[in-house]
């Protein structure tokens, strides 16, 4: 009766972990001859661990990772262009407290998303809400809300985690009014909450992504105001790791070339344009083409051709 009575009040008080591991918890007390208040002391710490496990598992859940990457599981010898510890820095979540934005910048497959997934999950250990999302997805959801009558209610929601992460800017270019929907949403956060950006492109070719420079220039005002740009510059860890186990053998010869060498040195971002078939090109191909059926992986390469083939050559450096 009296039991029952004790576990009807932790369960109105939600406190689960107690009323699971009562008598556990009463006997570790017992057995370590604990006074009461060390007792309650012990009981309050496995109330809070099992909070705080409910609430990563929760936040992971809802910031919708595309795969669960670490900072221990990243080779930095392998990108020396990385400053580790600004990269520490970042996980340690002050940019978050402070409303800054992170530009991520760099080829792909030099580790973009691997570091923004480590930075999230940082932050969700922290405390803060985390959602990640992958540009064309963040672009696609803003034009139906508008179309629909309902962005600022999208916008409403986009501006509730603590942290946004946008994934893969400048893969594929925006329609015109995309890039007014994404200014919205920047301007939305701006100051109020951060934003974590990854794209292949750089910051100069950003009028090209949008497809006009002025809104271009509208929404870097705003996100380089206070801000942490990383540029990576290197090769694609996956090429790297496929070639020291000879796996590339099967390509085409071209793909065994290294990546064009830079003259200036941000000429790899215009490895679109480059004569030398562009092996991070490649990379993406091949990155899309995984689980792809043949199909779509049909469409996938239409769709980067078209990229491809309509992105002007660097005007804006
Ligand atoms: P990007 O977003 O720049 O195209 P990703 O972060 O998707 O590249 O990296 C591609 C793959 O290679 C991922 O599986 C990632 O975990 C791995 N990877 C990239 N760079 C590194 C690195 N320096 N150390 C360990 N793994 C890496
Ligand atoms: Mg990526």
């Amino acid at each position: 009766m009296e039991h029952d009575h004790l576990t009807a009040m932790l369960n109105r008080l939600k406190l689960t972990a107690i009323r699971d591991q009562l008598d556990n918890l009463v006997d570790e007390a017992a057995r370590r001859e604990l006074t009461i208040r060390e007792a309650l002391s012990l009981f309050c710490e496995r109330e809070i661990a099992r909070k705080d496990e409910r609430r990563i598992e929760m936040g992971t859940g809802l910031a919708r990772f595309p795969f669960v990457r670490d900072l221990d599981g990243f080779d930095f010898a392998a990108q020396p262009s990385i400053d580790k510890k600004q990269i520490r820095e970042l996980t340690g979540g002050r940019f978050i407290a402070n409303a800054e934005a992170v530009l991520l910048l760099g080829p792909p497959g030099v580790g973009k998303t691997h570091l923004a997934v480590a930075i999230g999950r940082q932050a969700i250990l922290a405390g803060y809400t985390v959602q990640f999302v992958p540009a064309p997805t963040l672009v696609a959801q803003l034009a139906k809300a508008h179309s629909e009558g309902r962005l600022e209610e999208r916008l409403t929601l986009l501006g509730k985690p603590k942290l946004l992460i946008v994934d893969e800017l400048g893969y594929l270019p925006f329609e015109p009014n995309a890039a007014h929907l994404f200014f919205q949403l920047v301007s939305r956060r701006y100051e109020r909450g951060s934003m974590l950006i990854t794209s292949n492109r750089s910051i100069g070719e950003w009028g090209t992504v949008f497809g006009d420079a002025v809104v271009a220039t509208a929404i870097l005002d705003r996100l380089l105001h206070h801000s942490h740009v990383i540029t990576i510059r290197g090769d694609s860890y996956r090429l790297r790791e496929k070639r020291r186990t000879g796996m590339t053998t099967s390509f085409p010869r071209w793909v065994h070339r290294d990546p064009p060498r830079a003259a200036s040195p941000d000429s790899w971002w215009s490895l679109r344009s480059a004569r030398v078939p562009p092996v991070h090109y490649l990379d993406k191909l091949l990155q899309l083409s995984l689980g792809a059926t043949p199909l779509n992986l049909g469409v996938q390469v239409l769709m980067a051709e078209r990229v491809r083939f309509r992105t002007p050559v660097d005007t804006l450096h």
